[in-house]
C-alpha cells in the first residue's frame, strides 16, 4: 500500500509508480476516498528493491506492506502445524526448562556435573552450558574447546539433551560432531545472516534444534523473525525464539527485560518462544520474577542460568545464577502458572 504525501497523485506520477511496481509483476490499483486516494499494490509486494524504489521517490510518504516478509516463519504458513521437541518436551504442550552453567569451568568439570544432576533433579528437561563464550572484554575467559567433552559427558550422565553457542562455523563443526542437540546463536550474533545461514546449512535435515536468541539491540519484531526465517528456510523448522532483554538497559536491570514481546510474536509466528530471563535482568535475585512474567505471557519454554555454587563460576554465572534450589521453586511455580494459562486460553470441549 502505497501512501503519498499529497491528497492525490498526478497522472505522471501514476505512471511512475506502475512502471516500477510493473517490474516486480505487480500492478497499482487506486483506491479513491473522498479527502485521499492512497495506492494498493496487487501482486507479491515482498520485494525489498521494489520498496525501496517507491519509498525513494519525492511524492512518496511511506509504503506499507501487507504480506508478511518471512514466507516460512508466518503464523499462515504451512509450517504453523510443525512443532518442536526438546528432551522429551513438545513445545507449546508442556513448559520447557533448560538450565545450567553460563559458562563451563574446564579445569573443574565436577562443578559441571553436579549442576547437570542439580538441575535435572529440579525438573528441567534440557542442560545448558557455555563452551565458546562471546566476551565484551577481549581478555576475559572466552570458553575452551575441552568443554564441549565436558558437555556431552554432562548429557551423558544425565541423560538430558544439552544445549550450547556456536558463534562460528568452526565451532559449528564441532558442536555438531559432538552430537549437541540445541545449537544457541547469541544476542550479538543474532542478526549474522552469514552465520545464520551456515547454521541452517549445517543443521538441515538433522535432528538439531536452533535457539535463536533475540538481538541485543530493541529491533523490531519482524527483524527477529527473519533472522529465524534465515535458518528455517534450508529446511530444518526447529527453531525457536529466545527474548533475553534488550539496550538500552532498564536502569537496575543488566537489559530492557522483553518477556512481554511474547505473545506479539505468537501473533505473526508459530515458532515456540523460549525466554531467557538470566541475561534479562542479570542477576539471580531478579530472575525467578521474570521467569513468571514470560510465563504469564504465554513462553512456551525458560532457559536459565543455575549453578550448584554460582560464586565458583566463570562468565555471568557468580552473578546471574541461580542455585538449584531456587530453579526447583522456580520451575514449580512456573508449571502451576503454565497450567492455569492453558486452562484458561484453551477452549473447554462441549459435553
Ligand atoms: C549466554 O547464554 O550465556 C549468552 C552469552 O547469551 P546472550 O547471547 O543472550 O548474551
Ligand atoms: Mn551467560
Amino acid at each position: 500500500m502505497i501512501l503519498p504525501k499529497s491528497n492525490r497523485l498526478e497522472p505522471a506520477e501514476v505512471a511512475q509508480l506502475s512502471a516500477i511496481v510493473g517490474e516486480f509483476g505487480c500492478r497499482i490499483q487506486p483506491i479513491v476516498g473522498d479527502v485521499r486516494t492512497i495506492y494498493a499494490i496487487v501482486g507479491d509486494e515482498r520485494h525489498e528493491l521494489m520498496i525501496n524504489r517507491l519509498e525513494g521517490l519525492p511524492f512518496v510518504d511511506r509504503v506499507d506492506t501487507i504480506q508478511s516478509p518471512h514466507k516460512l516463519m508466518d503464523i499462515r504458513s504451512d509450517l504453523a502445524r510443525h512443532r518442536v521437541r526438546v528432551g522429551g518436551v513438545t513445545l507449546g504442550d508442556e513448559l520447557l526448562i533448560m538450565a545450567g552453567h553460563c559458562t563451563i569451568d574446564p579445569k573443574n568439570p565436577n562443578l559441571f556435573y553436579e549442576t547437570a544432576h542439580a538441575v535435572k533433579e529440579a525438573g528441567a528437561h534440557a542442560i545448558r552450558g557455555g563452551v565458546w563464550k562471546p566476551r565484551t572484554n577481549p581478555y576475559a575467559f572466552q570458553g575452551d574447546n575441552k568443554s564441549l567433552e565436558i558437555l556431552m559427558e554432562g548429557s551423558r550422565r544425565t541423560g538430558l539433551p544439552v544445549d550450547t553457542e556456536v558463534m562460528d562455523e568452526e565451532q559449528l563443526k564441532l558442536a555438531l560432531a559432538a552430537g549437541v542437540h540445541v545449537l544457541q546463536i547469541g544476542a550479538r550474533n543474532a542478526l549474522n545472516y552469514s552465520l545464520l545461514r551456515q547454521v541452517g546449512a549445517a543443521v538441515a535435515g538433522k535432528p538439531v534444534a536452533v535457539l535463536l536468541k533475540r538481538s541485543i539491540h530493541s529491533g523490531p519484531l519482524n527483524e527477529f523473525i527473519s533472522a529465524a526465517e534465515y535458518i528455517v528456510n534450508f529446511g530444518n523448522p526447529n527453531v525457536i525464539l529466545c527474548p533475553r532483554g534488550t539496550s538500552p538497559t532498564l536502569d537496575g536491570y543488566r537489559n530492557q527485560p522483553d518477556e512481554s514481546i511474547t505473545p506479539l510474536l505468537k501473533e505473526r509466528t508459530w515458532a515456540p518462544v523460549v525466554v531467557d530471563p538470566s541475561h534479562s535482568v542479570g542477576k539471580a535475585a531478579y530472575v525467578p520474577a521474570c521467569a513468571l512474567a514470560a510465563v504469564a505471557y504465554g513462553a512456551d519454554g525458560l532457559c536459565i542460568e543455575a549453578h550448584v555454587e554460582p560464586a565458583r563460576g566463570l562468565g555471568d554465572d557468580p552473578k546471574q545464577a541461580v542455585t538449584p534450589a531456587v530453579l526447583a521453586g522456580l520451575i514449580r511455580d512456573a508449571k502451576a502458572l503454565h497450567a492455569v494459562r492453558r486452562s484458561r486460553t484453551t477452549p473447554v470441549p462441549s459435553a
